[in-house]
């Protein structure tokens, strides 16, 4: 699989990666939606949410704890932030290697609103 992230992910092109590891690793948003918008990407290959094996959760999980620990070095996490991952046509998935979004840095509105 190539996808733009796996292009960031080799440092093809370029994104301000804020956080990697073995497992991971996270850059900022090119679009952001909020004043924070960290985009957290596994670095196994998984296209969607549904392709994520049921003895696998921690692919999933670690997204989401390495968020917060982000929230938390950062200094937002007690005012608080959202995680998003997109599934999908209607979920407005638009790259397809799973990744989940940290939104943050402002009272941010409802979802789920259909268009
Ligand atoms: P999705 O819609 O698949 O849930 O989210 C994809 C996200 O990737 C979008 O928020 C979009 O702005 C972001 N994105 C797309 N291309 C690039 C890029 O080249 N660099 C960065 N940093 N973000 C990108």
């Amino acid at each position: 699989m190539s996808t733009i992230f796996h292009k960031i992910q080799r440092r093809e092109i370029p994104a301000e990666i804020v956080y990697e590891d073995e497992h991971l690793f996270a850059f900022k948003d090119i679009a952001p939606q909020a004043p924070v918008h960290v985009l957290f990407v596994p670095k196994q290959d998984f296209a969607t949410l549904n392709d994520v094996p049921d003895n696998q959760p921690e692919i999933v999980g670690r997204l989401a704890l390495a968020a917060a620990k982000y929230a938390k070095a950062q200094g937002f996490d007690e005012d608080g932030y959202r995680i998003v991952m997109n599934c999908n046509g209607d979920g407005g998935q638009t790259v397809f290697q799973i990744h989940l979004h940290l939104l943050a840095g402002a009272p941010l509105g409802r979802f789920g609103t259909p268009v």
